[in-house]
């Protein structure tokens, strides 16, 4: 663990440093403030700072402040302050400027041990609060079996992004895909056999995109493809290598061959149009529609026939 130690006098400096490599931690020294201040401007500083109180420059207890302040989007800076002043009122001004904790000089060695191991258990904790906090929001966005976005996150995409489209004049496609006949694949192979199907029907798609598209899980074997700047020309040519893309090569399916179909409704949100979310999706729906009943394995764009 990287630590951080601002201190302007030289002895304490190297002592401090001493101790904390003996300990196993990884020391940087500032001998000023305004030295330690940078040093923890850089995305990767120690998130434990030992700062002295008195220093030529910027005083620790405004250090304190400043990190408190800038604080925002960060990851938490654990700060102890340690000074000669020793009075209680001393310790409380630290305490509400942002300090962890305070030490009096002169401290012994292992008073300062017993701090780190604190220090080092709040870090932790921050650390798993925070990789608690991105699991959470991965789960809430992602489908879990596939790993796309889930309904609620592609429809947010693509309310976003009618907006930009409209904005920029610009047509918007949607496609929505629908596998074939995929009840009698559960029914013949199993459940297991589709899931297994389906996570690598969602790889090949996920694959073939662009950056700025998007895609979602829709519902059990349909999937939202949004394709931004796309007229109904260009969207039906993606639609048309995305259902080669799922149907050409044949599918390893727990130890099984399978070849799966899909059928793909194409909709385009037209520059000046005005249309909504919803109006989008039921002209994507019926043109999915359209496709089945033409035969499946096949793309059909809305409003032709
Ligand atoms: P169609 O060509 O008309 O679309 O026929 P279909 O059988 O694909 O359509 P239907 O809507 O009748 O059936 C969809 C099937 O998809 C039924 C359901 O068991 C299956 N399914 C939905 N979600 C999952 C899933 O997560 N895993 C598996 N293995 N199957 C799923
Ligand atoms: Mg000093
Ligand atoms: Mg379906
Ligand atoms: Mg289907």
């Amino acid at each position: 663990m990287k630590i951080l130690v601002i201190e302007d006098s030289a002895v304490d400096r190297r002592l401090t440093s001493k101790h904390l490599k003996e300990w196993g931690f990884e020391p940087s020294v500032a001998s000023s403030g305004e030295a330690g201040w940078k040093a923890l401007q850089a995305s990767d500083a120690p998130k434990l700072v030992i700062t002295d109180w008195m220093l030529p420059d910027i005083e620790g207890i405004e250090l304190c402040r400043r990190i408190r302040g800038a604080s925002e989007g960060r990851p938490y800076t654990y700060i102890m302050l340690v000074t000669a002043r020793n009075q209680k009122k001393d310790l409380l001004r630290a305490m509400e400027a942002g300090a962890d904790d305070y030490l009096v000089k002169p401290f012994s060695k292992l008073e300062l041990k017993a701090r780190l191991i604190a220090a080092r258990r709040i870090l932790d904790l921050q650390e798993q609060l925070i990789r608690l906090g991105d699991s959470l929001r991965f789960a809430a966005t992602h489908d879990p079996l596939t790993g796309l976005w889930n309904r609620a996150q592609i429809l947010d995409f693509l309310q976003r992004e009618l907006v930009r489209a409209d904005r920029d004049e610009k047509p918007l496609g949607v496609v929505l895909v629908d596998l074939d006949h995929f009840k009698k694949l559960n029914d013949t192979l199993g459940h297991l056999a589709g899931d297994a199907v389906l996570k690598e029907i969602s790889k090949r798609m996920h694959g073939n995109i662009r950056v700025y598209d998007g895609i979602g899980r829709y519902g059990g074997e349909e999937f939202l493809i949004v394709f931004p700047g796309c007229d109904t020309k260009i969207a039906m040519r993606r639609a048309e290598d995305l259902r080669r893309l799922i149907g050409g090569k044949g599918i390893e399916a727990l130890g099984r061959k399978v070849q799966v179909t899909a059928s793909l409704g194409v909709a385009i949100a037209e520059p000046g149009a005005d249309i909504s979310l919803e109006g989008l999706i039921q002209q994507a729906d019926e043109a999915l529609y359209a496709a089945k009943r033409g035969g499946r394995n096949r793309a059909h764009a809305s409003g032709k026939s």
